[in-house]
């Protein structure tokens, strides 16, 4: 479980609001229950793992008092722990959850339903892909290939768009599709 100063707590709650990131649309881009992220922001880490933590903070750009860099974070090394999983190539499905990071737009792929039949993404109905474009390894949760780091769904949006607007808007977009399917 994280450990985590009120100070820093405080911060992240913060830099979630001055993201335009609602607490849901955080816990469902890191895979926790929003009550988890209403007790990090009142200062009670206990609910969430480090790695969640790290995950909220990197995608907040908050740094940590340890120096992982946030893309350190969204494309971690390979530990081999992580097990295999499909993701949607397309950058403009909804399966996709885009970050901005050091002014570059990540893809943060969710898990697709395994009753989708695993073939087809169950947002778009493109082809799965279960490996690395660049390198052909076999793809793990995050955004980066954990063999050689590229990112996992090319971005294939216009160079003139902001990325980080964009993102922000399309992060929200992502959650109001969500409540209304679920
Ligand atoms: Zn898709
Ligand atoms: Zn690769």
């Amino acid at each position: 479980m994280a450990q985590l100063s009120i100070t820093l707590c405080r911060q992240l709650a913060r830099a979630r609001r001055e993201k335009g990131m609602t607490q849901s649309a955080l816990a469902l881009a890191v895979g926790c229950k929003q009550s988890a992220i209403s007790m990090l922001e009142s200062g009670q880490p206990e609910k969430l793992s480090q790695e969640a933590v790290g995950k909220i903070a990197a995608l907040l750009e908050v740094p940590l008092e340890s120096p992982s860099s946030p893309s350190s974070v969204l494309c971690p090394p390979s530990s081999g722990s992580f097990p295999s999983h499909s993701f949607c190539p397309s950058a403009s499905c909804a399966s996709n959850v885009p970050y901005a990071v050091a002014g570059e737009l990540l893809f943060w792929p969710r898990p697709q339903p395994a009753s989708a039949g695993g073939k087809h993404c169950a947002y778009c109905g493109e082809v799965l892909e279960r490996q690395c474009p660049h390198c052909g390894a076999t793809a793990t949760a995050g955004a980066c290939c954990p063999a050689c780091g590229g990112a996992k769904v090319t971005n294939t949006l216009p160079a003139e768009i902001d990325g980080e607007a964009w993102a922000a808007q399309r992060r929200r977009e992502i959650a109001e599709w969500k409540s209304l399917v679920t």
